[in-house]
């Protein structure tokens, strides 16, 4: 059995292979809200980078990539 050696890999070319790809991919942004609406519903001003962490307000910065880190924002809602 010398083929083991074909099953070597290189974990950190992964790795960079993994964070490149990673960046090209939109992301969801993460939302945080400090008040509730008449029905008790949590409302979200503001959203989160989900790379690099910095905070916008929704509604007003909608923005397709993060002015800070280039991170794409998926904005599509799963319903
Ligand atoms: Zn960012």
């Amino acid at each position: 059995m010398h083929d083991a050696e074909f099953a070597v890999i290189d974990a950190d070319s992964l790795e960079e292979v993994k964070v490149a790809a990673d960046k090209q991919k939109a992301k969801r942004p993460d939302y945080e809200g400090d008040g509730y609406d008449d029905d008790g519903n949590i409302i979200y001003d503001t959203w989160i980078c989900p790379n690099c962490g910095k905070r916008y307000e929704v509604d007003y910065d909608d923005y397709a990539y993060c002015p800070k880190c280039g991170q794409e924002i998926d904005w599509r809602k799963d319903e």
